[in-house]
C-alpha cells in the first residue's frame, strides 16, 4: 500500500472542465471565457499544451477556411464537399455551424500572431487549394496555447486522465474525471459541472509499416492514444461513425504530406512503369460504388483503392512525379518548406535514401488505418478549434442553467478508480522479483508488449495493412474474441515508473477504441469505403440499407456492445 499513501490527493473544482489541450481544447477554453466571465474554467493536459496534440510540431497550411469575405466559398459548398469525400455520410448539422465559423477562428490567430502567407496580387490569403491557406506555421501551437492560457482559470499539464466520473445523485450525467500527474505521481480528481473531452484522434491502434524502434513513424500523431473514445465509451455515450478509418496517401517512410505538392506544385502520380494509373480501375470501382466515383473531387478513399489495386496488380512502386515541379526553383522551395514546417523527417528520410525529388520520383505508400472520424470531416486544425469553441458556448449554457446545483462526486467511487489507476505500479514491483535479466515476466505485460498484441489483432483481423486493409465477417468475430482475452489481461499490465503507467492507460484506451471500431466494422455489413477498408464478405457499397449512421453503446458493467442505424439527415442539396 505504500505505493498509494506516498501520493497526494488533488482537489480541483471548476465550472468547466476541459479534458485535452490540443485546437480542440483550446477552442473549448478560449469559448467558454467569452461567454463565461465568471466562471471556473479548467483545462487538464496530459503533456504541455505549448508544444501538445497533433499541432505540436507546427503546420504549413490551414487545411479549412472558406474565404468568405472575399466570396471564395460558402458553408453549404464545405458541407457538399465533405459528404462527397465521405461517400454521403457526414453529419451535416455539425459539419455546417463548423465551416460557418471557422473563418472567424482564422482571423483570431491571425490576430494573436499567426503569420499567414498572402497573395501579392490580391492581398487574399494564399491559396494552396480550394480549402487550404498556407502559413509559416512553426509556432501555430503555441500561439494558439497562449488564447487558451490566458482564458483558463488554470492550465494542469501532465496530468493523464484515466476515467470520467458519474454524479452520485445522477447517473447518467458526468460530474468530472480523475487522472494522475505523470511528473511526480500525485492523484487528480477534478469536479465540474460541465465536461468537454477534446482529448483527440487515435493513432497506433492498427499495425503501423515501421516497426522496432522506429514504430512511433506514423502518419497521425504516436501520442494520440483514443482517449477522445475511451473516456466516454466507458461511461455510456452512444459513438458513432467509428467504422471509419482514415487511410492516407503519403511520402514513403517519412508520411511526409501531399496536399502542398498536388495543390500547390502541380505534380501527379504514375505507377511503376511511367504510366498513369488511375483510369485504369474506373470500371472496376463504378461497378463497386457506383456513381460515387463520377464525383468532383474523387473522395479520398476511391484513389487510395486505384493505388492498392496497381500495386496489387504488380505495377509498384507508385511515385510522385516531382522532377518537372522542381526544377522551377520557387517550387523547389516550397516543396522543401513544406516538410521544414511539419514533418521535418521526411526530409531526413529522403536525404539518407539519396533521393532528390529533382532527380528522382520519390515514393507514395498508403498509410496505416488510424484516426476514426467520428461524422464530422474534413475540419482539420482550424475546423477543430473552431469545433471546440462550439462545445465551450454550449457548456457556459449548460452550466447557467443549472445555476446553483453543485455536482456530487462519490467518494468510494474515485477511491476505488484510484486503485485500479495505480495497480500496474504494484504489479511491476511485485513480479519484478520473479525475474532476475530480462523484461518479460510470468506475472505482468509491459504496455509495449500489449501495444503490439492490439496491434497485430488489428492488423491480421480487423483489415490492417498486412491484411491490406481486408477483413469479413469470421475474422472480425474472432477478433473480437482475441481482443476479449487482451482486455482480460490488461489487469496484469506492469509499469515500471510512471511514464509506464501513462502507456499503460493509454494502452487501456487504445484497446477500448480498437474493440468500437471492431464492432462498428462488424455490424455495417457493405464496403462503403474501398481504400480505407474492405468488408470482403460484402464488397459493394450498398446505398438501400446503409446509407445511415452506425451508433454503439458500450456497458460496462456486463461488457456488451449495442449497435444500431441512425439516420442520415441531408440539409444542404
Ligand atoms: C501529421 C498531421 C498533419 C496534419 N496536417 C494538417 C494541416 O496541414 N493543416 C491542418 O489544418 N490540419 C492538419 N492536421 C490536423 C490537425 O492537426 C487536427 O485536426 C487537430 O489537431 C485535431 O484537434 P484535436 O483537439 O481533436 O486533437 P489534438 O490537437 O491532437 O489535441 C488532443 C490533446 O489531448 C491531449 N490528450 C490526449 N489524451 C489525453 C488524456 N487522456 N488526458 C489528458 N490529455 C490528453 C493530447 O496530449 C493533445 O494535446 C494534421 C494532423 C496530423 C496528425
Amino acid at each position: 500500500m505504500g505505493l498509494f499513501t506516498r501520493r497526494k490527493t488533488v482537489m480541483v473544482d471548476s465550472d468547466i472542465l476541459v479534458i485535452g489541450g490540443g485546437m480542440g481544447g483550446c477552442g473549448a477554453t478560449y469559448e467558454s471565457r467569452y461567454w463565461g466571465r465568471d466562471l471556473k474554467i479548467v483545462c487538464v493536459e496530459k503533456a504541455n499544451i505549448e508544444r501538445s496534440g497533433a499541432v505540436a510540431q507546427g503546420l504549413y497550411a490551414i487545411n479549412c477556411y472558406m474565404g468568405m469575405q472575399w466570396n471564395e466559398n460558402r458553408p453549404e459548398d464545405h458541407v457538399r464537399y465533405a459528404r462527397n469525400d465521405l461517400m454521403g455520410l457526414v453529419r451535416e448539422d455539425l459539419g455546417y455551424d463548423i465551416a460557418r465559423h471557422v473563418d472567424s477562428t482564422v482571423h483570431k490567430f491571425e490576430e494573436w500572431g499567426l503569420p499567414i502567407m498572402r497573395d501579392p496580387e490580391t492581398g487574399r490569403y494564399q491559396r494552396e487549394g480550394k480549402w487550404q491557406i498556407m502559413i509559416h506555421g512553426e509556432s501555430y501551437k503555441p500561439i494558439v496555447a497562449e488564447a487558451a492560457r490566458k482564458a483558463a482559470t488554470e492550465v494542469y499539464n501532465r496530468i493523464m486522465v484515466t476515467h470520467l466520473l458519474m454524479d452520485k445523485t445522477r447517473p447518467n450525467r458526468v460530474a468530472g474525471a480523475i487522472g494522475f500527474n505523470v511528473r511526480n505521481g500525485n492523484f487528480y480528481v477534478f469536479r465540474a459541472k460541465a465536461v468537454i473531452v477534446a482529448a483527440g484522434g487515435a493513432s497506433h491502434i492498427f499495425k503501423p509499416r515501421a516497426v522496432g524502434e522506429g514504430m512511433g513513424r506514423t502518419w497521425y500523431a504516436p501520442w494520440s492514444s483514443a482517449s477522445a473514445y475511451a473516456l466516454p465509451i466507458l461511461v455510456g455515450a452512444k459513438m458513432t461513425q467509428m467504422e471509419n478509418r482514415i487511410v492516407l496517401t503519403r511520402f514513403k517512410d517519412g508520411y511526409g504530406p501531399v496536399g502542398a505538392y498536388f495543390l500547390h506544385l502541380k505534380t501527379y502520380t504514375q505507377n511503376g512503369y511511367g504510366q498513369d494509373y488511375e483510369p485504369t480501375w474506373y470500371e472496376s470501382i463504378k461497378e463497386r460504388v457506383g456513381d460515387y466515383v463520377e464525383r468532383h473531387p474523387v473522395p479520398t478513399c476511391l484513389r487510395n483503392h486505384a493505388l492498392l489495386e496497381e500495386v496489387k496488380a504488380g505495377r509498384g512502386p507508385i511515385r510522385m512525379v516531382t522532377k518537372e515541379a522542381f526544377k522551377d526553383p520557387h517550387k523547389e522551395t516550397v516543396g522543401w518548406e513544406n516538410f521544414l514546417g511539419m514533418t521535418i523527417g521526411q526530409a531526413v528520410v529522403w536525404a539518407s535514401q539519396n533521393i532528390d525529388p529533382k532527380e528522382i520520383n520519390p515514393e507514395l505508400t498508403t498509410s496505416e488505418a488510424g484516426d476514426a472520424i467520428g461524422g464530422s470531416a474534413h475540419k482539420f486544425s482550424s475546423g477543430s478549434f473552431t469545433e471546440g469553441r462550439i462545445a465551450g458556448k454550449a457548456a457556459v449554457k449548460y452550466v447557467k442553467d443549472l445555476g446553483a446545483e453543485q455536482p456530487q462526486l462519490s467518494e468510494a467511487e474515485y477511491e476505488d478508480l484510484k486503485k485500479i489507476v495505480y495497480k500496474p505500479l504494484e504489479n511491476y514491483e511485485v513480479g519484478r522479483n520473479e525475474i532476475v535479466a530480462g523484461t518479460v515476466s510470468p506475472s505482468y505485460l509491459l504496455p509495449i508488449h500489449g501495444l503490439q498484441r492490439l496491434e497485430k489483432i488489428m492488423d491480421e483481423y480487423v483489415g490492417g495493412i498486412g491484411a491490406l486493409y481486408t477483413t469479413n465477417e469470421p475474422l472480425l468475430t474472432r477478433g473480437l474474441e482475441l481482443l476479449g482475452m487482451l482486455k482480460e489481461d490488461l489487469a496484469y499490465l506492469g509499469a515500471e515508473d510512471l511514464h509506464q503507467l501513462q502507456r499503460a492507460w493509454e494502452l487501456q484506451h487504445r484497446v477500448l477504441a480498437s474493440e468500437c471500431v471492431t464492432q462498428h466494422t462488424l455490424f455495417r455489413t457493405e464496403t462503403r469505403w474501398p481504400g480505407y477498408y474492405y468488408r470482403a464478405d460484402h464488397p459493394k457499397l450498398d446505398d438501400k440499407d446503409w446509407h445511415c449512421f452506425t451508433l454503439s453503446r458500450y456497458d460496462r458493467d456486463s461488457g456488451k456492445w449495442e449497435m444500431e442505424k441512425a439516420p442520415v439527415y441531408h440539409i444542404v442539396d
